[in-house]
């Protein structure tokens, strides 16, 4: 075995292609057993349903290299449970837990050389998909789907060390009440990219959007849910009155972290935006970044500035990313099922 030599530092997070990948084809009612294949590309009908009615979710992990050399992913088992959420509420064929779980071990195992060495800062992120292959017209679901992972090597997130970013309230809504905001689809993205252009050419990271119904609470931004630490240290974690936003595994993460590593009180509850003023930190949390800290949100020209500032993570969420990266990496004991070691 050995690694590849690429510039980890400064490989970004873009798609490079790697040398396997798994597929499994649903046809006539069953999954077929899948394989580890060379093919990058997918040849389908030009009437796929995908391409018509959006019939697609996907789920997003990593593979980390920890300290003692083990190659490990990190509570895959809940990225499968999600994709099977997923694919209930898009009619489409559920892939049972266990088989994904096996999957992302197969094709993280044929890719070993492509997961980066141990404190590089780069991560293998691994990409499972769903579509619907079989031919549509009238508006059904289809009858044939693929399940597909990928993986590939991406940087380190924060290129020169951690930097807080500035967010804005969104004048768009991500997702409707009791919509498709609690599965990870790609049709929740479709819409969020003008929304995220917008902002990034008026100099804003993230959009944080608001629930739709009221335009009063916060729900979370377009790929990262949010946490916030109050003026006594404690967690607080915003909740949806309409089940639109998504249980990010990292978000669930931090809670146990914060509850049973660290002592902290977490208060999972409904967040309005007019009391985020009062709070001291502000973090957004998923699979990429795990924790990025936010320093400021600009609600229409108006700043809440928070006092962990724009120069460094708040100390809070700079235990909870210390803590659960710690864990990650293999540095710290983790939690019964949390860390999922693959055998090479
Ligand atoms: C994937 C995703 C997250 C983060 O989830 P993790 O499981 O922590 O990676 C948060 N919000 C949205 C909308 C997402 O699609």
């Amino acid at each position: 075995m050995a690694i590849k030599e690429l510039d980890w530092a400064n490989i970004g997070f873009s798609y490079i292609k790697t040398d396997k990948r798994f597929v499994s084809n649903f046809k006539n009612g069953a999954w077929d057993g899948g394989a580890i294949v060379d093919d990058a590309n997918i040849v389908m009908s030009e009437d796929a349903g995908v391409l018509h009615y959006a019939q697609e979710c996907f789920e997003g992990l990593k593979a980390y290299r920890t300290e003692d050399g083990r190659v490990v992913t990190f509570r895959p088992d809940l990225n499968a449970q999600r994709m099977v959420d997923s694919a209930a509420r898009l009619e489409m064929p559920q892939f049972p837990v266990d088989k994904f779980v096996q999957a992302v071990e197969d094709v993280v195992k044929a890719n070993a050389d492509w997961v980066p060495p141990y404190g590089s800062g780069a991560t293998l992120y691994i990409r499972p998909v769903m579509f619907a292959t079989g031919n549509v017209i009238g508006v059904k679901p289809a009858d044939e789907y693929q399940f597909r992972i990928f993986v590939t090597p991406v940087g380190p997130y924060f290129k020169g060390g951690v930097k807080p970013i500035v967010v804005k309230i969104s004048d768009y809504d991500r997702a409707a009440p009791h919509g498709t905001g609690n599965i990870k689809a790609g049709l929740n993205y479709a819409m969020s990219l003008h929304a995220i252009v917008q902002a990034h050419e008026e100099g804003f990271a993230e959009n944080v959007y608001l629930d739709a119904a009221t335009r009063t609470y916060i729900e979370e931004t377009g790929g990262a849910n949010i946490i916030f630490v109050d003026a006594d240290g404690n967690l607080v974690v915003p909740k949806s009155h309409s089940d639109s936003i998504l249980p990010s595994i990292t978000r669930r993460s931090i809670v146990d972290v914060a509850q049973k590593y660290l002592g902290l009180k977490v208060d999972e509850r409904y967040v309005k935006l007019e009391e985020v003023h009062n709070f001291k930190e502000m973090g957004l949390c998923g699979t990429a970044a795990v924790i990025s800290p936010v320093g400021k949100i600009n609600d229409h020209g108006k700043e809440i500035c928070f006092e962990s500032g724009m120069d460094d993570m708040g100390p809070v969420l700079k235990k909870l990313y210390d803590t659960l990266t710690g864990i990650q990496m293999g540095r710290l004991d983790p939690p019964e099922g949390w860390i999922h070691e693959i055998k090479l």
